[in-house]
């Protein structure tokens, strides 16, 4: 039953192939079986999980039921589920649950999704291999030695050894395609606003966005639908209709125009990866869309920008985790300020640390115009770099990552190593533009991912482009040995 696809299972459960019950018990018997060695989840939820699907069968049978209503997905730690743990993968969050549920767990739940657990994450979002987690690191399923990016490793490795048929993630930087990318499956990040950030605890506010891990385009666009909604609690959630994604799946694309950024095959590319991207490329082509170099030439600014502007925001977003309202305490504070400074020294991870002294030290008095400032006017040059392309091309693709999944803690002491992974994934975040990685190929045996980029708000476009390519190939299908 694992190996079907998300569409594949809702429609065995409109058939009456098998119960939501029994695909949900299915999937618990296989995290009980295999995730003690995957380590993608921070929480199953059996109980909670099984009174959803049994809930899910009874609107099934009495005919009312949604397009994922019985269907189980899992959450990455970073959406706030009540009555459930939700930890972010940071020991300050260890003891927390969650009073309400974010807007996406909200929708998914409205949907009639059954939330097999919660999963393991970079602390706060923060890195590209999952290795900051205060809850060990996922194994790329592919590779067990290996990552599994980062920082929706646990969704990505879960949806890879198939312990989930589908999962959400968040993507600040790269955090949703990168790890798809990792472990040979299909994540899209959507345009900044349009899914609710309400819920969802804040890393970079104007970076951060919820988004979707599946095995294909198709799955993605499923679950998109259901996630994606108008929230006012949210003031940065766009009023854009909320378009059908899945329109145009099945649309040739012949006459559309694919923009090859020269800046994303230069040094640092691995031979075998830009390979397997270039035969991707030529795919297209044969399906008879035309390839056309473009120049995005402040594409190597991106990351020095995304560094000042990330770590000022997290700084900010993470004021709040003080000891006194929520998360962790130290034992006997002597005063106020006491409590503060040992509560945040013993519950942030090395990394967090890291990313608040930058942040906190980009928007002081004295350096805010040379680094903050100008960081945000970098920003604004990537972004019209990107509008210019756009006038010509209808899509931007290429790699998604410079080489395939790394051995754990090959970068875990040089931080600008890990920075430098989301090279190709950050400019298109700090554009707020709409991006999915696909799986194209493989690079040392391990899977290589092809990043589409999309107009804003056309979702719709980018998940076109991707079904085209997984009707005319297999990666997508192609699953981890020993994992059967
Ligand atoms: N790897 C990037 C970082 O560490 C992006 C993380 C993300 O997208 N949440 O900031």
């Amino acid at each position: 039953m694992h190996q079907l696809t998300v569409a594949q299972i809702a429609q065995g459960l409109r058939e009456k192939h098998f119960s939501s019950v029994e695909i949900t018990q299915h999937y618990l018997d296989r995290i009980a079986a295999k995730d003690d060695s995957i380590r993608a989840y921070i929480t199953v939820c059996p109980e909670r999980a099984l009174a959803q699907a049994a809930a899910a069968d009874a609107r099934l049978a009495a005919g009312n039921a949604g397009a994922l209503t019985g269907v189980p997905i899992a959450h990455k730690d970073i959406f706030c589920t009540k009555g459930v743990k939700t930890t972010c993968a940071s020991k300050m969050l260890d003891n927390f649950i969650a009073p309400y549920d974010a807007t996406v767990v909200e929708n998914l739940d409205r949907a009639g999704t059954v939330m097999l657990g919660k999963t393991n994450m970079d602390e706060f979002a923060m890195g590209s291999s999952n290795e900051t987690s205060f809850y060990g690191t996922p194994r790329n399923p592919w590779d067990q030695e290996r990552v599994a990016g980062g920082s929706s490793g646990g969704s990505a490795a879960a949806v890879a050894a198939q312990l989930a048929p589908i999962a959400s993630g968040t993507d600040t930087g790269g955090s949703i395609r990168q790890p798809a990318s990792l472990c040979g499956l299909s994540g899209i990040k959507p345009t900044y606003g349009r899914v609710s950030r309400w819920g969802m605890i804040a890393f970079a506010s104007s970076l951060d966005q919820g988004g979707v891990i599946a095995r294909n385009a198709e799955d993605a666009a499923l679950m998109l639908q259901d996630m994606a909604s108008h929230d006012a609690k949210d003031s940065t959630n766009s009023g854009q209709p909320i378009d059908d994604f899945g329109a145009t799946l099945n649309d040739s694309l012949q006459g559309k125009r694919i923009g090859i950024p020269k800046q994303y095959f230069g040094a640092g590319l691995d031979t075998e990866t830009g390979n397997a991207v270039q035969a991707a490329l030529e795919q297209y082509r044969a399906m008879g869309a035309e390839l056309i170099e473009i120049d995005l030439p402040h594409t190597e600014l991106a990351v020095p920008a995304y560094y000042v502007i990330a770590p000022a925001e997290a700084s900010a977003n993470l004021s709040r985790f003080d000891g006194v309202r929520y998360g962790h305490r130290c034992d006997n504070p002597t005063d106020l300020m006491d409590l503060y400074m040992r509560s945040r020294a013993e519950g942030f991870g090395d990394e967090v640390k890291r990313r608040i002294m930058v942040g906190a030290y980009a928007l002081s008095a004295g350096y805010y115009d040379a680094y903050f400032r100008k960081a945000q006017q970098v920003r604004r040059l990537i972004s019209q770099d990107f509008q210019q392309a756009f006038a010509d091309v209808d899509f931007i693709a290429g790699p998604t990552c410079p080489q395939p999944a790394f051995k754990l803690g090959e970068k875990t002491s040089d931080p600008v190593a890990m920075y430098l992974e989301d090279i190709y994934t950050i400019p298109v975040s700090l554009a707020g533009l709409p991006a999915m990685s696909i799986p194209c190929g493989t690079s040392h045996g391990l899977p290589v991912g092809l990043q589409l980029i999309g107009r804003h708000f056309d979702e719709t476009g980018v998940l076109q482009l991707a079904h085209q390519y997984q009707r005319a190939t297999d990666w997508h299908t192609r699953t981890p040995a020993g994992l059967e």
